[in-house]
């Protein structure tokens, strides 16, 4: 059993940045699958891990003492959206909700940049998947210089604070960098392009940001580096295959609820004499 359990969390070891040295996007191949013997594989054990992790919510939900917050983050079309459908979507929805974040409003803008993200941090017994997040204020941020660099700078050490107090308040909180080359993004663009089912998916400013893609590398280095802590870990998904991007999140997530030792609540006092009459 031990053996066992070490090996599961080999999973969540093997890609997580935890801030001790720099890292480097480099080293991170994007169609890798490392850890599986076969997409077939794979995929079967995703319907046993998927249901497990529904068995978890459950739990999660009935015991109300812990939040998850899972933060996705990944260039255009990285497959975010894909993974919420697929790893998530099994999931029982009165415990899970997800935000967007967009371009902010008028009115986020008028705030400071963590008053949207605190707004939307799950309450107790729930699951939140943030699709974008706080990080875009480090990422699209730097690379278009949005605010003064300077304030830019300030902002790693105001997450890692921020995500720190949380942590110490209840809430769990898992980082996913969706990790696909520039080859396999521009293979996704044309299909954009193509397909009718997809044609609504495309941006043309989604170009502008791919030709980019050498700053947006650097700014994703520099907030794993600085933002990867062991209370909210980064975890680099190789994410060219979907499928393997979908196993790996969710083989993640499960340990991660696994590891949380969530119990149901025990049952009220007496109530082994009540009759239901
Ligand atoms: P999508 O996720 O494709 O719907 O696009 C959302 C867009 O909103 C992306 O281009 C993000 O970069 C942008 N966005 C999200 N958060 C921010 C932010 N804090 N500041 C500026 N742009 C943002
Ligand atoms: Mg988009």
């Amino acid at each position: 059993m031990a053996g066992k359990s070490k090996q599961s969390q080999a999973w969540r070891g093997g890609f997580s940045v935890t801030g001790k040295g720099t890292f480097r996007l480099a080293r991170h191949d994007p169609s890798a699958t490392p850890g599986v013997k076969s997409r077939k594989a794979a995929e079967h054990d995703l319907e046993r891990i998927t249901r497990k992790l529904v068995a978890l919510q459950g739990v999660l939900y009935a015991e109300g003492r812990h939040a998850v917050l899972i933060v996705l983050q990944a260039m255009d079309t990285g497959g975010k959206d894909g993974t919420i459908r697929h790893v998530f979507g099994p999931l029982n929805p009165q415990g899970v909700a997800v935000t967007g974040f967009k371009v902010p409003t008028p009115d986020e803008l008028a705030h400071d940049y963590l008053w949207r993200v605190h707004r939307d941090v799950p309450p107790k017994g729930t699951i939140r998947i943030f699709n974008r997040s706080h990080y875009e204020d480090v990422l699209v941020a730097r690379v278009h210089g949005l605010a003064p660099m300077r304030e830019i700078d300030r902002r790693y050490e105001q997450i890692n604070a921020f995500e720190r107090y949380l942590t110490q308040n209840g809430v769990t909180i898992l980082k996913f960098f969706l990790n696909i080359g520039k080859a396999e993004q521009k293979r996704r663009l044309e299909a954009r392009l193509t397909r009718s089912d997809k044609q609504w998916k495309f941006n043309p400013g989604d170009l502008a940001e791919r030709r980019r893609w050498g700053a947006y590398m650097r700014a994703y280095e520099k907030a794993i580096s600085a933002c990867g802590t062991p209370w909210a870990p980064w975890h680099v998904i190789p994410a060219d295959c979907k499928w393997y991007r979908n196993y790996a999140v969710a083989r993640i997530v499960l340990e991660t609820l696994q590891g949380m030792k969530l119990r149901y609540p025990a049952p009220k006092p007496g109530m082994e004499k009540v009759k239901v009459e």
